[in-house]
């Protein structure tokens, strides 16, 4: 007897996917939206504005896969462009989900109890390896984490990190052609231009005693 046979609401689920640049995450949500259009799933996809990569009015996969997809600037709007559908959506994907603002964390957990198959991808890290915005949260809340790898650039090892290359210090740089690589922890360089070299100063070895 299911859930709701049992007049109990049925809940949804959140699937947070993650990991670093290069590593496939908005490949594999769109694999699982295109899964449940399969299966004549209602879905819904979103983006936060901020990335401009490739298509104002997709998520696309750096291997060219592509999912339409609304861009909002905010969770609020966010809000605003869900409410009218989310009465037939049973499926809501979010790419780039590390740049939207802490007011996704209640939404996701509101969404699921509606019901609401909620698949989230991003960062979890920033450039300089400290957790991305909402995404450690939303890790913390969901039915199931994917943690995905990428290959790094350097050594070829698995890679966890994603390294900037050049000057810049600001967190959002758009575009990632040249700007960023996947580093494996032994390659990864956080202090490279003068980022947080004085963290990583060796202790000295004392040999007294
Ligand atoms: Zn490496």
């Amino acid at each position: 007897m299911s859930a709701q046979q049992q007049g109990r609401p049925e809940v949804g689920r959140l699937e947070v996917i993650t990991g670093p640049m290069f590593s496939g995450k908005s490949e594999e949500l769109i694999r699982r939206l295109k899964r449940a259009r399969i299966a004549r799933q209602r879905v819904a996809c979103f983006k936060p504005d901020i990335d401009l990569r490739y298509h104002r009015s997709a998520i696309a996969s750096h291997s060219s896969q592509t999912h339409e997809a609304e861009t909002v600037a905010s969770v609020e709007r966010l809000r605003e462009a869900l409410a009218p559908q989310l009465g037939e959506v049973e499926v809501i994907g979010i790419d780039e989900a590390q740049f939207l603002d802490e007011a996704i964390i209640p939404l996701a957990v509101e969404l699921v109890h509606l019901g609401k198959r909620l698949l989230v991808a991003g960062l979890d890290t920033t450039f300089a390896a400290e957790p991305f915005g909402p995404i450690p949260a939303l890790m913390a809340l969901s039915d199931e984490v994917t943690k995905l790898s990428a290959v790094c650039m350097v050594c070829g090892a698995p890679a966890i990190h994603t390294q900037r290359l050049g000057q810049s210090q600001e967190l959002v740089v758009v575009g990632a052609a040249g700007l960023y690589e996947a580093r494996c922890r032994r390659c990864f360089h956080p202090w490279v231009d003068g980022f947080g070299s004085e963290q990583l100063e060796l202790l000295p070895v004392t040999t007294e005693g």
